[in-house]
């Protein structure tokens, strides 16, 4: 859990990320709540809390997230992995255009869908911050 951290390894995987969430990209900064460290693979599956496996996410990502490892490909019905952001390239997985995230792979679809990276709430903040210069 997120309380067994300590505050060196917390500041280590935010600063890492350059204070963004390494799934949907906001920053924290125009985050409401803050981004959270998260377990990739989850404590349930035996993931460990080591900075190899732990990613910054957004409340909202994480909260999606959960202790899912992967999903169901909309596309192709297999189960795929969902996007690994220390051992995968976010530009090799998603695009971004306009404000939506779209996915380019397997565990870029998974990942989106699961972690509703373009609920109509999140694409209107993304928006936001795209035309006001502060997303990318
Ligand atoms: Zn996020």
């Amino acid at each position: 859990m997120a309380e067994s951290l300590s505050a060196e390894l917390r500041r280590l995987v935010a600063a890492r990320a350059v204070y963004r969430c390494e799934y949907c990209l906001l920053p924290e900064a125009f985050a409401l709540h803050r981004h959270e460290p998260d377990h990739i693979v989850p404590l349930q599956h035996d993931g460990a809390t080591d900075a190899e496996n732990l990613a910054h996410a957004c409340f909202w990502c994480n909260r999606y997230k959960g202790p899912n490892v992967g999903s169901f490909d909309p596309l192709t019905g297999q189960l795929t992995a969902l996007f690994h952001p220390r051992r995968q390239v976010w530009e090799q997985h998603f695009r971004l255009i306009g404000a939506e995230i779209n996915p380019l792979t397997p565990e870029g679809r998974v990942t989106v869908r699961l972690l509703q990276l373009n609920d109509p709430e999140r694409l209107t903040q993304r928006q936001q911050l795209i035309d006001t210069g502060l997303f990318r």
